[in-house]
């Protein structure tokens, strides 16, 4: 490879072929990006053996006029409907397509390069941080940046097959949009998910389905500052509220997640006539109906895809089409028109609400008095772990910090930055009391324990697929740390949790840098990690992200084995000159090919040479994709 500049950022996204003529065909391939400090550069990238392959092409941050989040538009011509599935021949890139749903386009000197984002997070990141570069580079202050979180963008809409030449011109005949100080704010809503009840003096509550403006561009931030109806203020987690216009997640009868046979089971479980669940099917993008019908006592399942017409409307029974899914059913809980019964009862999941970043805007000190402390769950590097209730009623876990264990001061300093991390499959950080001794760590409780005792006891109940979810799971975690510059250092089984329903959360991030006792600090210590350790920690106690990506590859290995002790039969000595040797971990028996080159990627000798963990995800995704 020639000298390779530093890469900034790395992420797999789909790219939309910059039509050069109007007549040739549009077409969207995968490719490596990657952010230097000069260009963007694209890669042909080889999931199978988790490599980059040839140069596509690159584009100079010197020519870069404008980077912003686009939006598809609502209803496009019929020349311009690429996502419109029956008359879109090749079925393959439709899928592709609909796994990258977040858009943005590049604009420069040759035309707008449109890149679609397999994650919201990721296309905020790309954008936030060209931003970041051409500030460097450019003595004027750039055009607006949307905020990425807007549902209507202040560009105009992307028009797909648009000659990239007139789009061009259009841009150029244009002067700079005004700055951000001169220009009009653009109001942006959002609906509540989920009830919630204020915590601290400074949150507004929030009521599922009702619309909030947010007053501030909070974001990326766990707690927004917002407006309900009646013009009351306040702060409301982040994660409570979606910007999608009508979402079906306030209603009781869909359940985004749930698979058929898990449907099948609650409908059983409820045994009434009319039951109904709304949820996704596993065709991406599409929705089934799942109806229970009684026939003398027997009961039986029907399972209904929604069909979508050419012009994005919805239906179940062909004479009976409708503009959104909620319509839809309001007319099918009058009428059966067709199906074994009318949807008469909406059978729910009972899904609950997610964790908040801490318990109140601003509050991180917990009052022990509010803590009911109910059994022990173990004891770990800092003392004894409890369950317990916060105030009778959310369940929290409970560390006890044993005095000497920890530099106390200086965690209590940090513990305001780590509570700020808030991500669905991070163990969340509800707060600290600080006021007594022993201090305690408040967190999130997940029913399910320890992820290595859990691959222990349910070895013979998890499928591949399961595995493969438990990695994406944890590597969603970690590509959501690198972006906050967060390094774990103890990455492994032993330091993830599984929830209730299955998904892995991680735990004990950073946690390592506050350990007193040198046994587990020092890489000749006897708890030092060292089955988990990156080379360049071992021989120079070198932490980055990517000494985080090595001990993700020995946390899938312990995952395909079940929980099995990575180099068993090795000491430490051993280890490290088997390390040094180039000697790896040999490929599970669950683990195919294709599993255990991602983990050989992982344990790639040079640092740099190791992929960042958004490209682990896409080729985990991918793998799961196959299956
Ligand atoms: P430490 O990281 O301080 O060494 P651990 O976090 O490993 O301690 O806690 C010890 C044990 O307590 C774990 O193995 C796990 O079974 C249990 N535990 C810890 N935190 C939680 C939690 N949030 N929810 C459920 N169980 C937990
Ligand atoms: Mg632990």
């Amino acid at each position: 490879m020639a000298t390779a500049a530093p890469s900034i950022l790395e992420s797999i996204f789909l790219k939309r072929s910059q039509q050069k003529r109007k007549t040739s065909p549009l077409n969207y391939k995968k490719r490596l990006f990657v952010l230097t400090e000069q260009k963007i550069t694209y890669y042909e990238y080889d999931f199978e053996r988790g490599r980059r392959g040839s140069k596509k092409g690159f584009v100079d941050l010197e020519k870069v006029i404008c980077v912003e989040c686009v939006e598809p538009e609502e209803n496009p011509p019929p020349e311009r409907q690429i996502l419109h599935r029956e008359e879109f021949a090749d079925t393959e890139q439709i899928s592709i397509i609909e796994r990258f749903p977040y858009p943005f386009q590049i604009v420069y000197d040759d035309g707008p390069l449109y890149v679609f984002a397999p994650t919201e997070d990721l296309r905020r990141r790309w954008i936030n941080q060209l931003k970041l570069s051409k500030g460097r580079s450019e003595l004027y202050t750039l055009p607006f940046w949307p905020h990425p979180h807007k549902l209507r963008p202040r560009v105009k809409p992307m028009k797909f097959g648009v000659d990239a030449k007139d789009e061009m011109e259009a841009k150029s005949a244009k002067p700079l949009p005004p700055t951000p100080s001169t220009s009009a704010p653009t109001v942006c809503k959002v609906v509540a998910l989920y009830d919630f009840t204020p915590i601290s003096g400074q949150d507004l509550p929030l009521c599922k389905g009702e619309e909030y403006v947010l007053l501030d561009e909070g974001s990326g931030q766990p707690w927004l500052r917002a407006r309900n109806k009646n013009g009351q203020e306040g702060y409301i987690p982040g994660n409570y509220v979606t910007e999608a216009k009508d979402p079906l997640e306030i209603y009781e009868w869909y359940s985004k997640n749930m698979t058929r046979s898990s449907a099948e089971d609650l409908l059983r479980r409820e045994d009434k006539e009319g039951g109904f669940i709304v949820r996704d099917s596993s065709k991406a993008g599409k929705y089934t109906v799942s109806v229970y019908a009684k026939s003398s006592g027997e009961g039986f399942i029907r399972h209904y895809v929604v069909c979508e017409t050419s012009v994005n409307q919805y239906y179940l029974a062909e004479k009976h089409v409708f503009s959104t899914i909620p319509e839809l059913i309001t007319y099918h809980q009058y009428n059966a028109a067709g199906l074994i019964s009318r949807l008469k009862y909406p059978v729910c999941s009972g899904r609950s609400a997610p964790s908040t970043a801490g318990l109140g805007y601003g509050s991180w000190e917990i009052d022990p008095k509010d803590l009911t402390f109910l059994k022990e769950l173990g004891t770990g590097q800092f003392g004894v772990v409890k369950y317990g209730k916060w105030r009778g009623q959310l369940e929290v876990a409970i560390k006890m910090v044993k005095e000497g264990s920890m530099p106390e001061d200086e965690f209590i300093n940090e513990a305001q930055c780590m509570m700020k991390l808030s991500h669905e499959n991070l163990v969340q950080l509800y707060g600290v009391c600080t006021k007594q001794r022993p201090i305690f760590i408040i967190t999130e409780y997940l029913s399910n324990g320890c992820l290595l005792t859990y691959l222990k006891e349910f070895r013979a109940r998890l499928s591949q697929g399961d595995l493969l979810s438990m990695c994406s799971d944890v590597c969603s975690a970690m590509s959501y740390l690198e972006s906050k510059q967060v390094l774990h250092r103890d990455l492994a089984a032993r330091n993830c949790l599984v929830a209730e329903d299955g998904a892995v959360k991680v735990s004990d991030f950073g946690l390592s840098r506050y350990v007193l006792d040198d046994e587990y600090t020092s890489s000749l210590g006897s708890k030092f990690p060292i089955r988990w350790s990156a080379a360049e920690v071992l021989l120079y106690s070198k932490f980055s992200s990517k000494s985080d990506v090595w001990s993700f590859g020995v946390l899938m290995w312990e995952v395909f084995t079940f929980g099995k002790m990575p180099y068993e039969r090795f000491n430490n000595s051993e280890i490290v000159e088997q390390i040094m040797k180039g000697v790896r971990l040999y490929r599970p028996q669950l683990a195919t090919e294709r599993v255990y080159n991602v983990m050989l990627t992982c344990w790639a000798e040079k640092a740099e040479d190791r992929p960042a963990f958004p490209i682990i995800q896409a080729a985990i995704l991918e793998i799961m994709e196959d299956l």
